[in-house]
């Protein structure tokens, strides 16, 4: 059986989160089909990685480790995965939905014809059958993604082509070591053949990195504000309250839009997916392509004066009242205690 393939990303030196969630599912899928999970690292001074992925159950870890790979550079990048896959014949290969991912997983699939599915919420084996052939197919990789503007969820399923790939989104899986550890086994890869001179063309003369000074991915507890916060004067509430609780401030979409919140802020499908433990949605009426983001939250908190609203569905708490109420009377009695 062939294995599957997880795309390690570095950001500085560190493994992404988004691969360690990418290893979380693989291990799942790999477990399930009963093959190898591997991890594909590209990059320059990575020796010692293996252990961090073997934690997350990478049986083998794939490593070409040298400067023409740091910093991510799109052609050699492609050029030593597409040989990596034509040598290794993967049934799978994951990306996340990063913009790395979103640049040269695509000119992979490309080159290997394969297809690719992009920013996908969610994997699952499963079977198919071609509804004109009859043909069935077993333990296919369903890759699901919203789609048409978040109306509908799109199950997509490749039958004919390997390997299955796929970006998926970032936060959107769990990050968790796996019951039994991977082996770790380093496996280098025979990456000079596959580089050709053409592919060094693009030299990276200067880098500058801008720290993002909003980060809401990885917050424990965040406090969203909606059109409902009504002004952008009234969202410094939802900053404030998001202050006493040591939370970040997210916003919907339409809060961002009016100009109540910065863009990084915007939680949902054409924003950020995010899963705190605790999640406040203050003046936010729960619509898909916002509930996408953080329905995986542990505890979920609505503010809203209308008790229909869809998010008051998906809340474990439900609050029916005010925002201009129901915050202060929240900062007041968190400050108090
Ligand atoms: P509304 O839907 O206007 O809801 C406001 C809520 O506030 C209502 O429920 C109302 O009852 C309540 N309210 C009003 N006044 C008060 C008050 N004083 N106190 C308490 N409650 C009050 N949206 C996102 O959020 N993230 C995305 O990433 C995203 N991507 C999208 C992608 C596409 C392709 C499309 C088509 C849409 C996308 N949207 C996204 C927009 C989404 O469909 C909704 O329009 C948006 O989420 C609505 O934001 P909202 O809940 O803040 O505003």
């Amino acid at each position: 059986m062939n294995n599957i393939f997880v795309y390690i990303e570095l950001e500085n030196g560190a493994v992404a989160d988004v691969s360690l969630e990418l290893l979380t599912k693989g291990r799942e899928l790999a477990d399930e089909l009963g093959v190898k999970l591997e991890a594909v690292v590209l990059g320059h001074g990575v020796a010692g990685i293996e252990k961090e992925l073997a934690k997350y159950g990478a049986d083998t870890v794939w490593v070409a480790d040298d400067e023409i790979f740091a910093p991510f550079r799109t052609l050699p990048h492609t050029a030593v995965l597409c040989g990596l896959i034509r040598q290794e014949k993967p049934q799978i290969a994951l990306f996340g939905a990063t913009p790395v991912g979103r640049d040269f997983a695509p000119r992979v699939s490309s080159a290997l014809h394969s297809g690719l599915t992009a920013d996908c919420t969610q994997l699952v084996i499963g079977d198919h059958t071609d509804p004109k052939t009859k043909t069935d197919y077993k333990n296919l990789l369903y890759q699901i993604r919203p789609a048409f503007g978040g109306n509908i969820i799109a199950t997509i399923v490749n039958p004919d082509h390997r390997p299955q790939m796929a970006t998926v989104r970032e936060g959107v899986m769990r990050k968790e070591y796996a019951a039994k550890a991977g082996a770790g086994e380093v496996k280098p890869i025979d990456w000079r053949p596959m580089v050709q001179d053409t592919d060094l063309a693009v030299k990276i003369i200067d880098r500058q990195i801008e720290e993002r000074k909003i980060n809401i991915k990885g917050a424990g507890v965040i406090v969203a504000g909606g059109y409902g916060m009504g002004s952008k004067e009234n969202f410094k509430l939802v900053h404030e309250l998001a202050e006493v609780l040591g939370a970040e401030v997210g916003a919907s979409r339409a809060a961002v839009d009016a100009g109540f919140a910065e863009h990084a802020r915007q939680v949902g499908q054409t924003g950020v997916t995010v899963r705190p433990k605790l999640y406040i949605a203050c003046g936010i009426s729960g619509q898909i392509q916002h509930t996408a983001g953080m329905d995986q939250s542990s505890m979920i908190i609505s503010i809203n004066t209308d008790a229909e609203a869809p998010i008051c569905k998906i809340a474990d708490f439900a609050i029916t009242g005010d925002v201009n109420e129901v915050i202060p009377k929240m900062i007041k009695y968190y400050k108090q205690n």
